[in-house]
């Protein structure tokens, strides 16, 4: 037997009566394990509870027999002491005085003989009980017998009795083992349980790629293990979840709410309060991963329900949701980046295909009402003319076409400061007055400046009625969307440039002859009349030996701009060769031309500095002439011309319709 004080019965409750002198006998191989298991005499001071209940149990067993229930029973410590029996016998034997007990504890051996109590004469027999493998006296059974039965049979009852209540005691001394080892098994079990829980807990983890299917596994997994627990999940992240369990951790929030305290320092926390009457315990346990943690699972319950709850099995829940988020969240961006990617390259292969800008701005802003799921869209472009942000494209109609001072309103601000803005909450955060925000009822505004060619050329807006409706990715998709809208209004710029330089004349910004020819020619397929007016300026060689060929361009310049100001805008001037103009009038016949004509020479002989005249040849043919080209108009309004020249100068002369034909 070791000397050391071994606890075999660790710390379970119902080996608490026995200290740790109890030992397993070594050598005792054919014995089971809790066979071989015995009491020393360190544990005698403890036996009391096991002794009493191995009496009573003693006692039903043996009821049955008459010997025994003919006699009273009581059993004695190794000391002598009282431990339980028959009332009756207690204040006889407790004085520990019985000569027969005391023969018995010196003898450790059965004693017997006569005796007397307050109950009249009996034969008192005393057995000793003694332990399994060192036979250490743990105990005196005694009967008290008046049957009048000899002492031989009584001691022989009462050693039998002894021999029955030993077993009864080793019954229930290793009832104490089992019972812990059932604990411990059980415990496995738990553990076993728990481990494959969390197992398949974290398989369903890392199969969910949404980072909501993560935030609602963990809350559904926390509230199959606790039901009766109050769980939320507090974020940080700029995100909108469906789970109605999941919040916002907001930085306003009290730093000393749990769930603050929780995400700040990044550990578990426990905190107890009194609620009333209850004492509530709540918990926050950080969800983290690689880079930090996004939230704190927060469950608030009852005190008495805290025993229940495994803090370890929460923080690895936790973990693995904090990881399996963070992979949803990348898994996420990815896919929106994208997905944003795939909606500029869309955006851009449409815009492309116009080159007129009504077009691209109607397009730009159906296509952002969409894309940003937006409600009212507005775009804005300078313009020079009408001096401020005119409305190019807008879904609000009683914006359309308005002109803001460029100074006025939230695109104003834009347009100055160049930079993009969001706003919230326009209740809260007003920078400045918005017809678009005021006349919509919108709360969020998203809004960027349109770039073309490196410079500022207006504004766009997307608003909501909703308050805090755009997101941060909303915002950066706005700025990366409109860079390709400027990309394809520069396109529609430099393609009107284009197309203006290629029909104009550039010294005098008259079209060019090539244009009139088409323009007429059209004319003539669509028309019943028309009339030509070709203006020369009378003497321009002399004009341009008297003051230089740079004046003389000027004087072209303003004989071309006194042309142009004569004109209906559906009449075409062109530039018809060297100082000699051209002007086509769908439409008209040749005594309004003749008028037309009247008016730009005197205006040129009015106007000019230095003064020059014109003259002017005049042609026309209507759908009732047999052959109608441009070649023989031109020839006819030449011809007209010559006479004018022939004929003195600053002067008008219409074609001699016989002399053409
Ligand atoms: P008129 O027509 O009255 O018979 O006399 P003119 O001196 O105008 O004679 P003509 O029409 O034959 O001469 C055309 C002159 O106009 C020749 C050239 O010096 C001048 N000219 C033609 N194109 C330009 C131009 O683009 N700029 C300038 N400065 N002069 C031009
Ligand atoms: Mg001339
Ligand atoms: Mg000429």
């Amino acid at each position: 037997m070791s000397g050391e004080q071994q606890n075999v019965f660790g710390s379970s409750p119902s080996s608490s009566a026995l200290l740790a002198g109890s030992e397993q006998i070594s050598g005792t191989d054919s014995f089971t394990w809790h066979e071989s298991m015995d009491i020393t005499p360190m544990d005698f001071p403890y036996l009391q509870q096991l002794l009493t209940e191995s009496y009573d149990e003693w006692k039903k067993d043996s009821s049955g027999l008459p010997m025994v229930s003919e006699s009273d029973w009581c059993i004695m410590g190794p000391e002598g002491e009282w431990i339980t029996g028959n009332p009756k016998l207690y204040d006889y034997f407790s004085t520990g005085e019985d000569i027969i007990l005391k023969r018995a504890l010196v003898n450790k051996a059965t004693a017997a003989g006569p005796g007397e109590d307050r109950h009249g004469a009996a034969i008192i027999c005393a057995s000793p009980v003694f332990s399994r493998f060192h036979h250490d006296l743990f105990a005196v059974l005694i009967s008290v017998s008046r049957s009048g039965a000899d002492t031989h049979q009584i001691e022989f009852m009462t050693e039998s009795a002894a021999i029955i209540l030993k077993t009864c005691f080793y019954r229930r001394f290793e009832y104490i083992f089992i019972k812990d080892m059932a604990q411990i098994q059980r415990k496995a079990e738990h553990e076993a349980n728990r481990r494959s829980n969390l197992f398949q807990y974290v398989k369903r983890m890392h199969t969910k790629i949404d980072v909501d299917g993560v935030l609602t596994e963990v809350l559904e997994s926390v509230l199959g293990l606790y039901p009766y627990v109050d769980v939320r999940l507090f974020m940080s992240q700029d995100h909108h979840s469906s789970h109605p369990l999941v919040c916002p951790l907001l930085l306003h929030h009290w730093q000393e709410e749990v769930y603050m305290r929780t995400f700040m320092e990044g550990v578990l926390t426990v905190s107890e309060h009194l609620e009333g009457p209850d004492l509530m315990v709540e918990i926050g346990v950080p969800m983290g991963g690689k880079q930090g943690v996004y939230g704190v699972l927060y469950l608030r319950i009852k005190h008495e329900l805290m025993a229940e709850m495994d803090l370890e099995l929460l923080g690895m829940m936790a973990d693995a949701a904090g990881t399996a988020f963070e992979n949803a969240k990348l898994y996420e961006q990815s896919n929106l980046m994208i997905h944003e990617l795939r909606v500029i390259n869309e955006l851009t292969q449409q815009l492309n295909k116009s080159l007129q800008l009504s077009e691209i701005y109607q397009f730009a802003n159906d296509e952002l009402l969409k894309i940003l799921a937006a409600e009212y869209c507005c775009i804005m472009c300078y313009s020079e003319a009408l001096g401020g942000l005119e409305v190019v494209s807008c879904n609000v109609p009683e914006l359309a076409k308005e002109v803001f001072e460029k100074n006025y309103g939230l695109a104003g601000h834009i347009y100055h400061s160049k930079q993009p803005m969001f706003l919230a909450d326009y209740t809260v955060e007003r920078p400045a007055e918005s017809k678009l925000m005021d006349s919509t009822g919108s709360n969020s505004m998203i809004g960027t400046p349109l770039t073309v060619n490196g410079e500022i050329r207006g504004v766009i807006l997307l608003t909501h009625r909703r308050r805090h409706y755009f997101s941060y990715d909303n915002y950066r998709l706005l700025q990366a969307l409109t860079s390709h809208i400027g990309l394809a209004v520069g396109n529609a710029f430099l393609h009107a440039e284009v197309r203006w330089m290629a029909n104009r004349d550039m010294l005098t910004e008259l079209y060019a002859r090539h244009y009139l020819d088409e323009v007429i020619h059209d004319c003539q397929n669509r028309d019943f009349c028309g009339s030509l007016i070709v203006v020369d300026i009378d003497q321009f060689k002399q004009v341009n030996d008297t003051f230089g060929h740079q004046r003389g361009d000027k004087i072209l310049k303003q004989v071309s701009s006194i042309v142009k100001t004569s004109i209906r805008q559906s009449d075409i001037a062109a530039r018809w060769g060297g100082e000699e103009l051209a002007v086509y009038l769908p439409g008209l016949g040749i005594e309004q031309a003749v008028q037309v004509a009247e008016r730009i020479r005197l205006r040129v002989a009015d106007e000019t500095d230095p003064r020059v005249t014109v003259s002017c040849g005049i042609s026309e043919w209507n759908w009732e002439h047999d052959r109608i080209s441009v070649e023989s108009l031109f020839y006819r309004a030449d011809m007209a011309l010559y006479d004018a020249k022939h004929s003195g100068r600053n002067r008008i002369v219409v074609e001699k319709r016989e002399a053409s034909e």
